[in-house]
């Protein structure tokens, strides 16, 4: 060997290939090290937007991923199921149902009858999907809301009852004729988990489904981390939450007098109704917030707990596995239910 490097012309050669090798080595490791840091930047993905369907404020985001066609599903998805579930969008099933223009309904809209139906039996009627004929005197989203006529919302409840109601196969039966089907306190909890059940589907592992403050999470922050999940102060600043608690996974849904409501002779009125007088439920609370696995129980159960108060609610959550509850008094008092403190690492950033 040493007798052809010896040999004239071979130096050069010699120098060349090693130049060459020196090259080739230092762009690998160029490459390597781009490609690192193209991962880390992929780590880093997200995508975020903001839309109006189900009379609220929708805002999907997903980390990991920058797939428009995800988001754009999603919002195609709240869209199909406001078709199906609205009360007030003329031509939707339910409006059709409560019109009896039609006695039949799909899959969907029968599966959330269903679960409506069941919580209308464990909160013995203080959650009633049949308060149709009542909420729909009470147009809380109008430009001058008004009280309704005593008369009128008299009468309206004689047509409130979920034993008018029944299901048999495909049919929607009524046994009173203007009973009318409201699913405003559960439709938004049902289409999360559609939604994330999507997401999922389309192998997304991080996400947060926001439809107007009704929160579900899918798996955890791209760290590993659990999502952090705001709380309001009732009647507060959003951006300054009374509670933050972490959720992997989990539903955050809140029922509140200050999400929708009017004053009139100086007399709050929000729409959470006790089926029984028609009118807003009067009690000490202001806001229930439920942690739950699937938003559908979180988003039926805040609205229940609501109309049933403080004591009983709280009796009904500590009797059910894996749901929590945060329960806040008009003396801003907070209300955990039992274990809630022991299994989230809830905090309270802001002072009070
Ligand atoms: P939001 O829609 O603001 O998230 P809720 O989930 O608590 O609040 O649902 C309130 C809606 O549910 C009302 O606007 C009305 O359509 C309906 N509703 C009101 N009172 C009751 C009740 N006692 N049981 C079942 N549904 C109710
Ligand atoms: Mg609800």
């Amino acid at each position: 060997m040493n007798r052809f490097f010896r040999q004239k012309g071979f130096r050069p050669i010699l120098v060349l290939c090693t130049v060459l090798l020196l090259v080739s080595v230092l762009l690998t490791a160029c490459r390597q090290a781009s490609s690192h840091e193209a991962q880390d930047i992929g780590s880093d993905k997200q995508i975020s937007k903001t839309s109006f369907f189900l009379n609220t404020v929708v805002t999907i985001t997903l980390y990991g991923t920058e797939e428009e066609s995800l988001i754009e599903e999603c919002f195609r998805l709240c869209d199909e199921y406001e078709k199906k579930l609205s009360r007030t969008l003329e031509g939707s099933e339910i409006n059709a149902l409560n019109r009896r223009a039609r006695d039949t309904a799909s899959e969907e809209t029968l599966d959330l009858i269903e679960t409506g139906l069941s919580y209308c039996v464990l909160s013995d009627g203080a959650f009633d999907i049949t308060i149709g004929s009542c909420s729909s005197l009470w147009d809380f989203t109008a430009e001058a809301p008004s009280v309704p006529e005593p008369e009128l919302l008299k009468e309206a409840l004689t047509h409130v009852g979920y034993e008018k109601l029944s299901l048999s196969k495909n049919q929607v039966l009524f046994s009173d004729d203007q009973t009318m089907i409201d699913l405003g306190a559960i439709a938004k909890g049902y289409i999360a988990d559609r939604l994330k059940d999507f997401l999922v589907e389309n192998q997304v592992t991080s996400a947060t489904i926001d439809l107007g403050g009704n929160i579900l999470c899918v798996g955890d922050k791209p760290d590993g981390s659990a999502f952090r999940i705001g709380i309001r102060q009732p009647f507060g600043d959003q951006g300054s939450p009374m509670l933050v608690v972490p959720v992997s996974g989990w539903s955050v849904v809140t029922s509140g007098i200050y999400e929708r409501y009017f004053e009139e002779d100086g007399t709050l009125y929000h729409h959470i109704l006790n089926p029984s007088t028609g009118y807003p439920c009067e009690n000490n609370l202001l806001s229930v917030t439920i942690l739950s696995e699937h938003s559908v129980d979180g988003d039926a159960l805040s609205t229940t707990c609501f109309s049933l108060g403080l004591s009983d609610g709280m009796a009904l959550i500590d009797s059910l596995d894996e749901i929590y509850a945060v329960f806040v008094t008009d003396d801003y008092n907070i209300h955990y239910s039992e274990g809630l403190t022991d299994r989230f690492a809830i905090s309270e950033p802001y002072s009070r």
